[in-house]
């Protein structure tokens, strides 16, 4: 008996735990594996298999009950996901249902999540843009965080490295505010955005408009057939999962990779509990994982333990990580776990009309768009505002179909379609200011359907996001007017935190143990074998989309660990 005891804690030992299988989570998973180390790998969602598991990848839309729209019902029910814009009729089986994984709602914060083999990364929109020194310096520049403890150089490898593998197209603009990468070759601009684009970039230095990177196969690569994925053919229905491969996920290219080392346990249905910390080593020994379907709480092992569950859960599950040393949460000696929170303001929107160019309109899908990249506060400080704002750029035409008249007339006015003018349209990515008073905390009168505190988010605006929109309506309103753009709109939205599906933070990287979790390798300065990659790990937010910056913090942080355990000092 004594032996089958050991003999399962021994099955339930492993050289490195990765907690998530998202963007992140897959990253740390491919390189640990890659490394040779068996890696359990615990995803709190059910299990997705590339291709088989995307039951609407290839649906007509007359195939779709609603032709692709929500019903009613799906959205009351949803009253959070169903605000997300890539929630539809063929996407909503990986979003997470509001009412399955309740949370609270201190201040109104729209958590988007998708808990599933593969997280998010079956839903983002695939924008990957490298993040520069300017961001990277911003804080200790303006004071408005602390500073980061690494630079532009120490990360520039490693988005090479995971570039190269994830497969990102782009254009090598040149631009110091937006670092060239790995690119495969780039997505078109049509002919209005050259044409703004030309426009901007004579009438303003230091503003740019350029075709966004994303994590599309423009061109396939050995290494990217190797994973069994293919040319990107531009279907725009990415969302529904991509039976080519045609865009990054976990699914199709970093866990099946992890899978042919070897070396991967993948453990479905598995709910991170907490971290297991052993008072006599001072290190964590393991996790402590409930099963989603028999509810039975059980204990994993390893002396590496990864903590990728998306920003937010990353911090719920160290603030539920307590013992006698860490009574406020792993890690947690400065009692800054779960603060200085910050994500990105998408509420600001532009659109216009432009009436050149009407010999022209454009032919097929582009499942990307126009790019500008942030302008303001780059070089000095100009504005009443700390840092500045991104943005997208997109134009397009439609036809217009007049449905006038009755009878013969309606039908001939509806049988000869025209061509409407050219719509453009941009949407503000700002960069909010991480602040204490920005926080999550553990509400343990509320539990989850596990019995886990359920989190709770008090997170909002401020008087720097305020005057940020309004100087984006008016440069964006300037630079609009100055191309010939007709009847300008401007728009705020006034949709809560959250809904941008960047939030960062919690458990933030730094110099000092007094001000920071993190230290420069992702690792707890008071917990020296678990490292947080994902976006709990971010000191501020620059404007830049960010899943590029957890993927390689992910594979710098997992190439120090190795060494580091074989240097027996993990
Ligand atoms: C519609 C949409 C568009 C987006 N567009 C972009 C974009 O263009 N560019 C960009 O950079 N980003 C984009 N994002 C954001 C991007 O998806 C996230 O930044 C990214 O997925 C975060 O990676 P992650 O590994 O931290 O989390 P995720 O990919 O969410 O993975 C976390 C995983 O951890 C699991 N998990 C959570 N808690 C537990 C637990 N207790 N135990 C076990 N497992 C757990 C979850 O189920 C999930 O599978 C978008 C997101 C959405 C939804
Ligand atoms: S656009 Fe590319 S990645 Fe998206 S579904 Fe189509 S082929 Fe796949």
């Amino acid at each position: 008996m004594a032996n089958l005891n050991i003999d399962s804690e021994k099955n339930r030992t492993y050289d490195a735990i990765v907690i998530g299988s998202g963007i992140s989570g897959g990253w740390a998973a491919k390189e640990l594996t890659e490394k040779g180390l068996k890696t359990l790998v615990l995803e709190r969602g059910r299990d997705v298999k590339h291709v088989k598991d995307y039951p609407t990848t290839n649906m007509l839309p007359w195939e779709l009950e609603h032709r692709g729209k929500v019903s009613h019902k799906l959205l009351e029910e949803n009253p959070v996901a169903g605000k997300c814009y890539a929630f539809r009729e063929d996407t909503q089986h990986f979003f997470t249902r509001d009412k399955e994984q309740p949370y609270v709602q201190d201040k109104p914060f729209d958590w988007i999540r998708g808990y599933q083999v593969g997280g998010k990364s079956l839903l983002w929109a695939r924008h990957t843009q490298r993040w520069s020194d300017f961001d990277f310096e911003g804080p200790a520049r303006d004071g408005f965080a602390v500073d980061w403890p690494i630079r532009y150089q120490d990360i520039a490898p490693w988005y090479s490295h995971v570039e190269k593998f994830s497969g990102i197209s782009g254009n090598k603009d040149g631009l110091p505010n937006l670092p060239d990468g790995e690119f495969l070759p780039p997505m078109e601009l049509n002919c209005v955005e050259k044409y703004f684009k030309e426009k901007v970039e004579k009438q303003y230095k230091g503003r740019n408009v350029i075709i966004a990177r994303c994590a599309h196969l423009s061109k396939p690569q050995q290494i990217h057939l190797e994973q069994g994925r293919s040319q990107c053919m531009n279907r725009n229905l990415c969302q529904r999962g991509c039976p080519f491969g045609g865009y990054f996920s976990s699914n199709s290219s970093t866990l099946p990779w992890a899978a042919n080392t070897g070396n991967l346990s993948l453990r479905p249905n598995s709910v991170v509990h907490s971290i297991i910390y052993d008072e006599q080593k001072e290190r964590a020994s393991g996790v402590r994982v409930l099963d989603a379907e028999s509810k039975e709480m059980m204990e994993f092992y390893a002396p590496v333990v990864f903590v990728n569950a998306s920003a937010l859960n990353t911090n719920l599950i160290l603030l539920n990580s307590t013992s006698n040393r860490f009574p406020q949460g792993l890690g947690n000696d400065n009692g800054l776990l779960g603060k200085y929170i910050a994500f990105h303001n998408y509420r600001a929107k532009i659109s216009g009309e432009y009436d050149g160019f009407l010999d022209s309109t454009t032919v097929g899908r582009r499942p990307t768009s126009g790019y500008i990249p942030r302008f303001r506060n780059v070089h000095k400080q100009e504005t009443d505002f700390l840092r500045g704002y991104a943005s997208g750029f997109s134009a397009s035409r439609r036809v217009v179909r007049s449905y006038d008249g009755i009878g013969h007339e309606l039908k001939e006015n509806m049988l000869t379609p025209e061509w409407g003018l050219w719509r453009v349209g941009s949407h503000m990515m700002g960069e909010t200011i991480p602040k204490e008073s920005n926080y999550l905390s553990l509400d343990n009168e509320n539990q989850d359907p596990y019995g886990i505190p359920q989190l709770k988010v008090s997170v909002d605006y401020d008087d720097n996001d305020e005057k940020m929109i309004q100087d984006f309506f008016e440069q964006l309103t300037e630079m609009y007017t100055q191309a010939g753009f007709t009847n300008i709109k401007t728009r705020d939205t006034h949709q809560a935190p959250g809904l941008d599906i960047h939030e960062m933070g919690g458990v933030r990287m730094g110099h000092d143990p007094k001000t920071s979790l993190l230290d420069k390798w992702n690792r707890l300065h008071a917990c020296k074998n678990v490292f947080v990659t994902d976006g709990a790990c971010m000191t501020s937010t620059s404007t830049q989309n960010p899943s590029l910056t957890y993927m390689a913090l992910a594979a710098r942080a997992v190439d120090f660990a190795v060494k580091e355990k074989k240097k027996l000092n993990i």
